[in-house]
């Protein structure tokens, strides 16, 4: 099931929605740290999660 998750940037506490299964980098749009590595699957998350939409 793709899913789109609510997700906490650990540096400057920007929360954005992205998609879970991710096919490019995605940043953080406020400080540009990266939140989420494609992994061919289910993206590799590096921010916290605060939610999660189906
Ligand atoms: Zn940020």
């Amino acid at each position: 099931m793709n899913r789109f998750l609510k997700v906490k940037c650990p540096d400057c506490e920007n929360e954005q929605v992205v998609f879970e299964r991710a096919s490019t980098y995605v940043k953080c749009l406020v400080c540009g740290r990266t939140l989420l590595e494609p992994t061919g699957g289910k993206a590799r998350l590096k921010a916290e999660v605060l939610q999660a939409f189906v």
